[in-house]
């Protein structure tokens, strides 16, 4: 199993050069999505779970 996942763009689902942890957590981060026509910016939102 790959421990670490890669941060997707919530309105284009392009996968960004970011990975997190299975234990991460995040809030109020915000990145630019690199995905050809998106660009949209977004926040980075991992809530601690299970
Ligand atoms: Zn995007």
């Amino acid at each position: 199993m790959d421990p670490r996942k890669k941060i997707k763009c919530p309105y284009c689902g392009y996968a960004m050069p970011i990975e997190r942890e299975e234990q991460a957590t995040c809030k109020g981060v915000f990145v630019k999505c690199k995905g050809r026509n998106c660009g949209k910016v977004f926040e980075i939102i991992i809530k601690p779970d299970k």
